[in-house]
């Protein structure tokens, strides 16, 4: 040591955090353009968990995997994938080795906070037609006034068929809105605190504004542009407005996802928290399909809301098919758990320069300085976090150097500012070494969020590199 200079000496010992812009060769900067625009296409055709769920099993089709049913022979190759209710997908890869050393699991969430239309939604007031709303996850209400906002879901008829609905995305069709007052007469709403002056019951959603017409003339009845609307929707759909009680609907923000900023290094979309991670995670299984590892990603639904219910990660179907599998190829369901590996993948809150106040900037995530690796969310004194072990978070780190990915720590905010947790929890529960790590994201939960190329490209990595390690 003392036959070090100074500058030497803090080379060797302090942590100088880099970001991609130091890092990356100008080939990987490329692959990590290219890269972006397939996960695009993805985003965009993914704004609920059941878009995302079909278009997950279109690519997992294309690479060989088969529908996996409970108790099926599993042999070492073999490539299954389950869907569970439309809107959450478990899919695996035996490797070469079996599942005696256990499943590298790759878990994210595929559900994002929007406006889910209530069971009795459409009510007619002087002369427009609305749905009521019932927000979904955690929104802040403001921000979702005055914006594009697209229709996706499903209504289940009669008798059990489905219908699909997505109105509002494609190129010339209308889109729906919420209104704003106008600030010539927002005195009173502007003097109000940011979470009073929006509320729930507000958030009613415009989808018509014009009578139902009978010989050119606004027919003589009662709340005729409610009929007006609900004749389109029959003449379109073939529903009526019964069925919206066993229905899925759901407003979300209308557009693509698009390059933000002059030098395109950030990405602006609906849902990047939790589908960037989805993907990235998808993405890198998808490369590792030959392996000695079993691996197994697992894209769950309702984390917004808390995780419950049987598409949640709370529900048990993961472990399920984990102690099947077992089952299936002689080893036992407990020594399989025990000897898994999980990288929980959830976004994290990047550093904002224009609201420093919240975070700590130490220990935040910061664009272009790589995935995020959190050893614990939760809130206050680390409530209702995972924790990762110290040994287990040193597993990780010694992966990831090893395959040269850009990574950093992350940490939501402040000590005392808020918290938040993730679906770590409800894995590690089952004695499975467990580690949260993510994306980091600007604006997290806003209709249009934003991530970098580089911090996506370098989770693909990541996860790449924990499916061979
Ligand atoms: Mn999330
Ligand atoms: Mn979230």
């Amino acid at each position: 040591m003392e036959n070090l200079t100074a500058k030497e000496l803090s080379e060797k010992l302090l942590y100088k955090k880099q970001s991609a812009f130091e890092r990356f060769e100008r080939s990987e900067l490329e692959n990590a353009d290219a890269y972006a625009k397939d996960y695009a296409v993805y985003l965009d055709s993914s704004k609920t968990e059941r878009e995302a769920v079909e278009y997950t099993v279109d690519m997992l089709g294309a690479y060989g995997f088969k529908p996996y049913t409970l108790g099926a022979d599993v042999y070492p190759g073999d490539r299954f994938y389950t869907v569970n209710r439309n809107k959450s997908l478990i899919a695996f890869v035996i490797g070469a080795r079996g599942v005696a050393d256990g499943f590298r699991i790759l878990a994210a969430h595929i559900d994002s906070p929007r406006l889910d239309l209530k069971q009795h939604p459409i009510y007619e007031d002087n002369g427009v037609c609305y749905a009521k709303t019932h927000y979904y996850g955690g929104i802040r209400k403001y921000q979702w006034a005055t914006i594009r906002l697209a229709l996706h879901g499903v209504v289940t008829l009669k008798g059990g068929e489905n219908i699909t609905v997505t109105v509002g995305e494609d190129e010339g069709d209308p889109v729906f809105c919420i209104s704003d007052l106008l600030p010539h007469l927002a005195k009173d709403q502007n003097a109000k605190t940011l979470g009073a002056a929006f509320t729930g019951e507000g958030l009613n959603v415009i989808l018509c504004a014009s009578p139902f017409t009978e010989d050119g003339r606004p027919a003589e009845v009662d709340d005729k542009v409610k009929l007006n609307l609900l004749s389109t929707l029959y003449d379109k759909y073939g529903i009526t407005e019964s069925d919206l009680m066993s229905a899925e609907l759901c407003f979300v923000p209308a557009g693509r996802t698009v390059d933000v900023g002059f030098d395109r290094t950030l990405i602006g979309g609906y849902g990047h928290d939790d589908k960037v991670c989805a993907y990235t995670e998808l993405t890198a299984m998808l490369e590792n399909l030959d392996g000695e590892n079993s691996i197994m990603c697992v894209f769950a639904d309702k984390e917004e809301t808390g995780s419950d219910g049987p598409t949640g990660m709370q529900g048990r179907l993961m472990i399920d098919i984990m102690d099947e599998v077992a089952r299936a190829t002689g080893c036992d369901p407990i020594a399989v758990r025990a000897a898994s590996k999980c990288l929980s993948a959830d976004v994290a809150a990047a550093f904002d320069p224009c609201y420093p106040d919240v975070y700590e900037k130490a220990n935040s995530a910061l664009l272009s300085c790589g995935v995020a690796v959190a050893k614990y969310t939760g809130s206050g004194g680390k409530y209702s976090t995972n924790d990762c072990p110290a040994e287990f978070v040193g597993e990780v780190r010694d992966v990831l150097d090893a395959a040269g990915v850009l990574w950093q720590t992350a940490e939501l905010g402040k000590v005392d500012a808020g918290g938040g947790g993730t679906v770590a929890k409800y894995i590690s529960r089952y004695n499975i070494d467990t580690l949260d790590i993510g994306v980091p994201v600007i604006s997290m939960h806003a209709p249009f969020e934003i991530v970098s190329k580089y911090d996506v490209y370098s989770a693909h990595k990541a996860f790449s590199a924990f499916c061979k390690g």
